[in-house]
């Protein structure tokens, strides 16, 4: 089946029932023709509508523990093969971590994820992290709390979710097939096991990928369907930003087209999961950026966790200009 053979209206209508886009449709969505892209976009919309309207939800990471990884993921900058040249240190203090949710919450942010090098965390990691979580939480009731912290139980997972987090990202990066490619450390089945703990555990779920490191088409299709069986409730969509020292230095696979077929495959298969633009847009959709909002309607800003980004002003200019706006919320407790 080619683009020109799907029923684009037929196909929305569809999605928006709940009915599971068929692979060779969703074959067809990826290789759609670039004069085509427009349509495709257009058609995306109207599902990201029906769940979002036209808001955007700002969020923003924090490095918690940075550049000390056991681990071998061959695009991250932390992992114990990088020779990257990135800022290295232990679980920042709780007084850090709190002074990072005030930042990001002058910053726009909804959600603030504090994210750590680590394979997973210890007993005292997770005493350590339910501190700073039930801190903010006292100070910021409404804001998204999130954790990524590796391959984690579910009693651990518990006990963060007691302590106020409400959401776990655990990326499964990449299909199935490929992840041996990308990571020979743990397996993608074990992602797959850290994420039923954290739904067991009764956490919303953030799992998403990287597109651009050398996948198949059908690769990408098996981690946004695989996101989308799981029931992530957020789907991180990251555009492989290559960096100096890790495997994939010289990795620039990605055109501004590639990521937008990308995030509207991300959107079709995921109607009404949180869609975000996550690591890399600035690098590899450039001036394309503000289409991606016809997919997405989430989007971090200043910066990833070694690479930079785009601040709030500046996102949020771009929000606009596309015809989008910011998802506001008053934080403060009382
Ligand atoms: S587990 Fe996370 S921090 Fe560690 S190398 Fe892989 S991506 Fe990097």
């Amino acid at each position: 089946m080619n683009f020109k053979e799907l029923d684009l209206k037929r196909m929305v209508e569809r999605v928006l029932t709940g009915e599971e886009l068929r692979r060779e449709e969703a074959r067809a969505v990826l290789n759609c023709p670039d004069e085509n892209l427009a349509q495709l976009l257009a058609a995306t919309l109207t599902v990201r509508e029906a769940s979002f309207g036209r808001r955007v939800k700002i969020c923003v990471l924090r490095n918690a523990q940075s550049g000390i990884c056991p681990e071998d993921c061959n695009y991250c900058s932390q992992s114990r093969i990088s020779q990257a040249d990135i800022p290295i240190y232990k679980l920042q203090s709780v007084a850090e971590l709190i002074e990072g949710a005030r930042l990001a919450v002058a910053s726009g942010a909804r959600r603030y994820c504090m994210v750590c090098s680590m394979r997973g965390p210890g007993a005292r990691e997770i005493e350590h992290l339910a501190q700073a979580c039930e801190s903010i939480r006292a100070e910021f009731p409404r804001l998204e709390l999130c954790l990524s912290i590796g391959l984690l139980e579910e009693q651990q997972a518990r006990q963060l979710k007691a302590a106020g987090a409400g959401w776990i990202n655990h990326n499964l990066n990449t299909s199935r097939r490929f992840y041996p490619e990308i990571c020979t450390t743990h397996s993608w089945d074990d992602r797959v096991r850290a994420i039923e703990n954290v739904r067991a555990a009764g956490l919303s779920v953030c799992s998403g990928g990287i597109i651009g490191m050398g996948e198949t088409d059908d690769d990408v299709i098996d981690l946004a369907l695989a996101a989308s069986r799981l029931r992530a409730d957020s789907v991180p969509l990251n555009f492989l930003h290559p960096i100096a020292g890790t495997p994939l230095e010289n990795s620039r696979r990605l055109t501004p087209q590639r990521c937008l077929k990308a995030a509207c495959l991300f959107r079709l298969l995921n109607p009404r999961s949180e869609v975000r633009a996550a690591g890399g847009r600035e690098l590899n959709l450039g001036e394309r950026q503000g289409e991606l909002f016809n997919a997405v309607n989430s989007i971090f800003v200043n910066g990833y966790l070694t690479t930079g980004g785009w601040n709030f002003d500046r996102t949020r200019e771009l929000i606009e200009r596309a015809g989008f706006e910011v998802e506001v919320e008053a934080y403060a407790a009382g």
